[in-house]
């Protein structure tokens, strides 16, 4: 069996790293959307992709088995996530075992959301309360595992101010996680203020920027709702200015000019939200040429 490299190696090997999101199709057709979304992006070698993991574990099985098929019929290194709503620590354990018995060794470690029409996050019984603990959790037990934990250039919307955010996640850090991949943002000064800030609170991992390739106002907005992420006017007139048709293309353009100048800026990479959809993302690959 393949067993995977750890994607902190990934980091500082090479120049430029670049990934794909992916999350767990809900029934088979959405299924064959994403294997083909794969196989279009597939030539365009990422150095790996990761699938979500859904509100209250109840995706548990379906990314495993979706995390396989990417390994094993598209070759890519898969980082599953995983969160730890709804699970004991004797249950995420078992998920672990299942991910590091079937070769992964890279995962996404998150909290998670509160339940729909929750405002604040309470752990089960002999659960966890942060993605802190999950980190700790994961290195004591699999310590050659590779780590990422999500961080937020316009901070978490559960978080006081934007000084304790970065205290926690420098707990995350410290707990043992390899790199940080970024909320969504569409100005890049939040990304480069936000990796500003993290130095000095003496964060030096990797921080790979989030980028989501706008398909419609509609998603846009939702998006920055759910997330309290700013939607720049400037795009969001740029997407009013066009009809719908022609928003996907608008969405686009800004995500290719936000990942250019980040890699001229000297960001690690970037990861890209493909939503289980080729064109976009092909798109903006085929713009950014070698
Ligand atoms: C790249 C990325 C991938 C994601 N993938 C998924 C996914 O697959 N599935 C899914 O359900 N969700 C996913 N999410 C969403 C994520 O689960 C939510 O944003 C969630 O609300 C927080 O998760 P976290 O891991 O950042 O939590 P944490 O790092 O635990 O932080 C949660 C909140 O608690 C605060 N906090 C942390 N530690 C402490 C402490 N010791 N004391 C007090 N406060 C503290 C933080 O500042 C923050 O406000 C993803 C987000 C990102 C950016």
């Amino acid at each position: 069996m393949d067993l995977g490299t750890s994607i902190s190696e990934f980091f500082g090997r090479k120049k430029t790293i670049f990934s794909l999101e992916f999350f767990p199709p809900k029934n088979e057709t959405g299924g064959e959307k994403m294997l083909n979304t794969a196989k279009l992006l597939k030539p365009y070698k990422p150095d790996f992709v990761s699938i979500t993991y859904g509100a209250g574990g109840g995706t548990r099985k379906t990314t495993l088995h979706y995390a396989r098929i990417l390994k094993q019929e598209f070759g890519f290194e898969v980082m599953p996530h995983l969160t730890c709503v709804g699970h004991t620590v004797k249950e995420l354990l078992e998920i672990l075992d299942e991910f590091s018995n079937e070769g992964f060794c890279n995962i996404m470690a998150l909290r998670g959301d509160p339940p729909k029409g929750e405002t604040s996050f309470k752990p089960i019984t002999g659960g966890l309360t942060y993605a802190s603990e999950l980190v700790s959790l994961i290195r004591k037990h699999y310590p050659h595992f590779g780590i990422g934990v999500a961080g937020y250039p316009e901070k978490h919307p559960e978080s006081l101010d934007k000084k304790s955010d970065l205290t926690h996640l420098k707990h995350k850090v410290d707990a043992g996680a390899d790199f940080i991949t970024t909320q969504l943002f569409f100005e890049n000064e939040a990304y480069f203020r936000f990796a500003n800030e993290c130095k000095k609170e003496k964060i030096s991992v990797p921080i790979l920027p989030g980028l989501l390739p706008v398909l419609s106002h509609g998603q846009v907005q939702r998006f920055c709702k759910m997330c309290e992420a700013s939607l720049p006017n400037e795009l969001e007139s740029k997407l009013l200015e066009v009809d719908e048709k022609s928003q996907p293309t608008v969405g686009t353009q800004w995500t290719n000019e936000q990942v250019k100048e980040l890699l001229q800026k000297g960001s690690p990479g970037f990861h890209l939200y493909a939503l289980n959809q080729a064109t976009a993302s092909l798109e903006i690959l085929r713009g950014l040429g070698n």
